[in-house]
C-alpha cells in the first residue's frame, strides 16, 4: 500500500528519539509483557456482586506501573462511589509542546462460563493461536493491554532520550465495562486538570491480525425491557388452555414483528433517522476488504445461515446502520418446562443506534410499537431506554491523524485502515465532549479473534509489540505537527 506523505520526520532530533525508543522497546518488550501479566492476573471484575477490592486492587497496581515507568503526580481517584480511576500525568515537555491525553480501562468483564475457558481465566497464558503467539486471559487484551502501550510507550522515550516530547495526561478508568457511569461527570469535574490538545483512547480493534486500523465510527446502544402478562398466576396448559391466551405467544409475536422478512428494523419511524452515507464514506468504505468466507469463520456462523443484507455492503451496514437484537427471553426455565400457561413472559430488546438516531426517540418508538402490537389484549410494560448512547463519527483529517497514520504505518508496516466499529463506547462522545472537540483517536490492539468479553480472550503478542512501537512514533509525530493550542496555556490562571 502507499501513502501519499512523506514517512520520515522533518525533524530528525525528534525521529532519532523515536529510533532509539523502539530500539530499546524491542529490547525490553519481555518486560513489558510481563508486567500485562501481572495486571492481568486480578480478575478486576467491574460488575455489581463481584469483589469490588479487586479493581481496587487493579488501580493501585496501575498505579504502581505508571509510577515506575516515569510518569508523575500518579494518584488512584476515588470519585463519587465509581470503581477507582488513575492518573497521572508527565508534563516536562514544557509548554511549547503539545499535550495527549491517554485513555485505557483496568476493569474487566466477568469471566463467563468457566468449563469453556481453555486456560484459566485469570492466569494469563502463552499460547499459539490465530496470527501466532498470544496470551489468553480475561483483560489481556480488553484492556489492560491499552495501559501498557501508554506504560511503554514513555518508559522506551525516558530510558533512551531521558525525556518524552510530549506532555501526556494519563487517566485509567475503572467503570468501563459497566457503562462508564460516572465518566461524565467525572470528566466535568476534572475538566481543567485533563485539558489536551489530542486524545488517544486505546480500547478497540484492529481490523485483522497485523493489520492496524483507526476507529473512526461507533454505533450507540439503547435496551428496553418488554413484559408480556396474560395471569395472575401460572396455569395448567390443559386444564386452561384454548380460551387462555399464553403469553409467551404474545411475545413471541411482539418480538417477530420487530424486524421485516430481511431482518431489518421494522419499527416504523427507526431506520428513516439514519444520515445517508457520503460519498467519502462510501470510498473509504471501498478501501476495507471484506470476506464473506472470512467473515462467516471469524463470527462462527452456522452452515447455512445467510447473511441479512442493509446497505451498499456488509461494511456499511455493520458501521452506519442499525441493528436490532434480542439480548435475554424469559418464561420459565428450560429445567421446569412443565405443563403450564405462564403469568408473564420477558425480554430484552436492543438496538445499536447508527449516525443521525437519537437514542431516546428510539427508544420511544420502540415502546409505542410494541404496546400497539400486543395481541389479546394482553398487559404489556416496556421499561428503560432512556439512558442509551448515540453513535458517534469523526472526520479523520488534519495533524493528529497525520500524525497516527505515519505512526501506525511505522510500527505495523503498513497504513493503517479507517475503521467503524458496530459496538458502542461510551466513554468516547463524554471525552470529545468535556474536551472541547479535540481530535480523539481510537487505536487498540484487539484483532477479530480476541473475544473480548468472550470466554478464551486472547490478545496477539506480536500486534502489543507493534502497538507499543506505534504508540512511541505517535508522540514523536503529535509533538512534531500539533501546535499547544489549548492545553498548558489554558492552565495558566
Ligand atoms: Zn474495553
Amino acid at each position: 500500500m502507499s501513502i501519499s506523505h512523506p514517512v520520515t520526520s522533518p525533524n530528525s532530533k525528534l525521529s532519532q528519539a523515536a529510533a532509539q525508543a523502539e530500539l530499546y522497546l524491542n529490547q525490553h518488550f519481555e518486560n513489558a509483557l510481563e508486567e500485562l501479566k501481572q495486571l492481568a492476573k486480578i480478575p478486576s471484575v467491574s460488575f455489581a456482586g463481584f469483589d469490588p477490592a479487586h479493581v481496587r486492587k487493579s488501580a493501585e497496581a496501575t498505579a504502581v506501573l505508571l509510577k515506575k515507568v516515569g510518569f508523575e503526580n500518579v494518584e488512584v481517584l476515588n470519585f463519587e462511589d465509581a470503581h477507582p480511576y488513575v492518573y497521572a500525568d508527565y508534563l516536562k515537555a514544557g509548554p511549547d509542546a503539545p499535550t495527549a491525553l491517554l485513555y485505557a480501562h483496568h476493569d474487566v468483564q466477568p469471566a463467563g462460563r468457566d468449563e469453556l475457558w481453555l486456560t484459566p481465566a485469570f492466569t494469563p497464558t502463552l499460547k499459539e493461536g490465530p496470527g501466532g503467539a498470544r496470551l489468553y486471559g480475561r483483560g489481556t487484551a480488553d484492556d489492560k493491554a491499552g495501559i501498557l502501550v501508554h506504560a511503554a510507550a514513555l518508559e522506551a522515550f525516558l530510558k533512551t532520550s531521558g525525556s518524552c516530547p510530549l506532555n501526556l495526561k494519563v487517566v485509567i478508568e475503572g467503570e468501563e465495562e459497566i457503562g462508564s457511569g460516572h465518566l461524565h461527570s467525572f470528566l466535568k469535574a476534572y475538566a481543567k486538570k485533563l485539558q489536551a490538545d489530542v486524545i488517544i483512547l486505546t480500547d478497540t480493534a484492529n481490523f485483522d491480525c497485523g493489520k492496524p486500523a483507526l476507529t473512526i465510527a461507533l454505533r450507540g446502544l439503547i435496551g428496553v425491557d418488554v413484559e408480556v402478562r396474560a395471569l395472575t398466576k401460572a396455569v395448567h396448559s390443559g386444564m386452561w388452555g384454548g380460551p387462555v391466551p399464553d403469553p409467551v405467544v404474545a411475545l413471541a409475536k411482539v418480538l417477530a414483528s420487530l424486524v421485516d422478512e430481511d431482518g431489518r428494523i421494522a419499527v416504523p419511524g427507526i431506520r428513516e433517522m439514519v444520515t445517508p452515507l457520503t460519498e467519502e464514506e462510501i470510498e473509504r468504505m471501498k478501501k476495507i476488504p471484506f470476506e464473506e468466507k472470512l467473515f462467516r469463520e471469524q463470527v462462527g456462523m452456522v452452515q447455512g445461515a445467510k447473511l441479512l443484507t442493509e446497505g451498499p455492503n456488509p461494511i456499511a451496514q455493520l458501521w452506519r446502520f442499525p441493528s436490532l437484537t434480542i439480548t435475554a427471553i424469559q418464561a420459565s426455565e428450560r429445567k421446569e418446562a412443565a405443563n403450564r400457561i405462564n403469568d408473564t413472559a420477558w425480554a430484552r430488546v436492543t438496538i445499536r443506534t447508527a449516525p443521525g438516531m437519537d437514542a431516546p426517540k428510539t427508544a420511544a418508538l420502540l415502546k409505542a410499537h410494541m404496546e400497539k402490537v400486543v395481541p389479546w389484549g394482553l398487559e404489556i410494560s416496556v421499561t428503560g431506554g432512556e439512558h442509551g448512547s448515540g453513535a458517534w463519527a469523526i472526520d479523520p483529517t488534519g495533524p493528529a491523524f497525520e500524525a497516527a497514520k505515519i505512526a501506525m504505518t511505522k510500527g505495523y508496516g503498513e497504513e493503517p485502515l479507517m475503521i467503524g466499529c458496530g459496538g458502542s463506547i461510551p466513554f468516547v462522545q463524554p471525552f470529545a465532549e468535556a474536551l472541547g472537540g479535540v481530535p480523539a483517536l481510537l487505536i487498540g490492539v484487539e484483532d477479530p479473534y480476541t473475544n473480548a468479553h468472550g470466554e478464551n480472550e486472547s490478545l496477539l503478542v506480536s500486534d502489543l509489540r507493534k502497538a507499543c512501537v506505534s504508540q512511541i512514533h505517535l508522540f514523536a509525530e503529535i509533538a512534531e505537527r500539533l501546535r499547544p493550542a489549548r492545553a498548558l496555556q489554558k492552565e495558566v490562571p
